[in-house]
């Protein structure tokens, strides 16, 4: 089985790429993909606790795909969740597009 750590660090650079790059007005047929995707990888992601609690968290959190804002904090707080679980800092979701497209400001 996969290294669950190294897995999931480069996940999310995925995750969080996929978000920087979205568009700012998304069409309908844009965020069909967006869900799409997230259900897939949710049902595919290879570790099978992180999935199945991935899964139930979305049950409660849907996905929010509407501008690249809204998926990028989404995204954000969907890492959140998992940073709790473990006991790792949270992330203050007003940066992320600062850490995942723009680069930090000095
Ligand atoms: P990571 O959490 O991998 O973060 C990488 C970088 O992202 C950080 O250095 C930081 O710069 C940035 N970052 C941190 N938080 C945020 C945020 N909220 N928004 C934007 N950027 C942020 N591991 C388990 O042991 N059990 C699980 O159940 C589990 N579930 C997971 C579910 C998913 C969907 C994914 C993708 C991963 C999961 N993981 C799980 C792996 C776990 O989240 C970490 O990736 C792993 O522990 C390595 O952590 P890390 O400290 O290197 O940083």
């Amino acid at each position: 089985p996969p290294d669950v750590e190294a897995l999931g660090r480069s996940t999310w650079t995925l995750l969080h790429s996929i978000t920087a790059t979205y568009p700012t007005a998304p069409t309908a047929s844009q965020q069909d993909n967006a869900r799409g995707f997230l259900r897939s990888f949710a049902s595919l992601y290879p570790c099978w606790v992180c999935a199945e609690d991935f899964q139930d968290w979305m049950k409660t959190n849907t996905p929010r795909v509407s501008s690249r804002d809204e998926f990028g904090r989404w995204m954000c707080e969907a890492h959140n969740a998992v940073n709790v679980k473990l006991g790792k800092d949270v992330f203050e979701c007003s940066r992320w597009e600062e850490r995942w497209r723009t680069g930090w400001k000095d």
